[in-house]
């Protein structure tokens, strides 16, 4: 199916659908007159996710782990439930041998895996590779690494994931050149943050072989597509559940403990952010009653009247994927995110007008990694909530600006 056709066929499946979905988010329905085009830095909450916050804290609130009365013990069954929700949803190949640590993002979870588990992996000469035009979260972690290690006498080297500007994806040729039997860690980025493409995890693993582990940051498609660790063949996923609909302040990495080192993370760390956690069990099952599939299905085709909108207009240059959308593309790559700048407004002075007109946008470095640091430019990111006439209404305000 080629992704020009399939936009319009999706907007029509599933215009129903999309509306009743949209209807069961109160921030948006309580305000008309925005549209909210920011969501892959956070994303709004269904009323299910609002409802199980206070159900939990009007019915069972208590810490978990300690204290055997009722609310307690249901409090600790929540949290090794939530454990359970997480394999489920990210589709875990063996889940009597993984394991899930709670986060407060996706941040935390590479931060954790960089330093808690990686010196454990690397000895004296190994590589890994890092994914230096993605998300600082992504990059700044496994440098701190690399220094900590050095000054244990572990030198080890830190190489650039190779990237192709205009396929929107990392070069696995170049990656398959640069591989060699000291790589040991691959950290990718299953949804770029700024260019919106999906990047193709397989032929990771086929340029680098079956030891090397992958740790995957999946924060930009956690609840927004279908997410399979068993199909991608990855050690780590890492992902923000604020992204996912969840309560802020919390994430999960799951590790599949099957190459290198057991992921133990360390000590005791106190109490755990149960409310979010009980907002993430949420957050999962309602995105699963949804569909994520169907989730993805509208959030690209959005995407996709949005990229052929401002391809039309002189003004604009649409950053990332340049290839993603050919007609006779195989894959729809890109997700719902679309990043571009106006030929003679800034991106800070564009996101202002935009703002007046209603839409929320983000408008800055997106957090980009200095590797791919495109300056500064308007990144619109969708979700399930938004509506074919935002993406119209947006389109015809951007073409008023010349
Ligand atoms: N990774 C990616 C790809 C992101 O887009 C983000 C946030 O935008 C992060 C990591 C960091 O997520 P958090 O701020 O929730 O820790």
């Amino acid at each position: 199916m080629t992704t020009l056709s399939q936009g319009p066929t999706a907007i029509e499946e599933l215009g129903d659908w999309q509306r009743a979905v949209r209807d069961q988010f109160p921030i948006i329905t309580g305000h008309p007159d925005l549209a909210y085009l920011d969501s892959a830095a956070t994303a709004q909450k269904p009323q299910a996710v609002l409802d199980a916050v206070q159900t939990y804290l009007t019915t069972a609130n208590a810490n978990a782990g300690r204290g055997s009365y009722p609310w307690a013990n249901r409090t600790t069954a929540l949290v090794e439930q939530t454990r359970d929700r997480i394999r489920r949803f990210l589709d875990d190949p063996a889940p009597q041998r993984s394991a899930v640590h709670f986060t407060s993002g996706a941040t935390e979870g590479l931060r954790t895996i960089a330093r808690d588990w990686l010196p454990g992996l690397l000895t004296h000469g190994d590589e890994i590779v890092v994914p230096a035009a993605d998300h600082q979260a992504n990059i700044e972690p496994w440098q701190e690494a690399q220094q900590q290690l050095a000054r244990q006498g572990v030198h080890v080297r830190v190489r650039p994931m190779p990237y192709q500007q205009a396929s929107g994806d990392y070069d696995h040729t170049a990656l398959a050149r640069l591989a060699g039997p000291r790589t040991r860690l691959v950290a990718a980025t299953h949804v770029h943050h700024v260019y919106g493409g999906n990047m193709n995890i397989h032929r990771i693993r086929e340029a680098v072989g079956p030891d090397a582990v992958i740790c995957l940051d999946a924060a930009q498609s956690v609840g927004h597509l279908p997410v399979s660790v068993a199909d991608l063949d990855v050690d780590f996923g890492v992902f923000s559940g604020h992204k996912a609909m969840a309560l802020p302040g919390t994430g999960a990495v799951w590790a599949r403990q099957a190459r290198g080192p057991a992921f133990t993370p360390g000590g005791w760390s106190g109490t755990p952010n149960t409310v979010g956690i009980v907002s993430l069990a949420a957050a999962l099952d309602w995105l699963d009653g949804v569909g994520t599939d169907r989730i993805e299905r509208w959030t690209v085709a959005l995407a996709s009247r949005l990229t052929d909108g401002l391809r039309r207009l002189d003004s604009y240059e649409v950053l990332g994927c340049q290839t993603s959308l050919a007609v006779d593309s195989p894959v729809q790559r890109r997700q719902g995110i679309v990043t571009f700048r106006h030929r003679d407004i800034g991106s800070g002075d564009l996101g202002f007008i935009l703002f007046s007109h209603g839409f929320m946008v983000r408008c800055d470095h997106h957090c980009q990694g200095a590797g791919g640091e495109d300056g500064e430019s308007v990144r619109v990111s969708l979700h399930v909530y938004n509506t074919v006439a935002e993406i119209d209404r947006l389109l015809a305000v951007l073409a008023t600006l010349g």
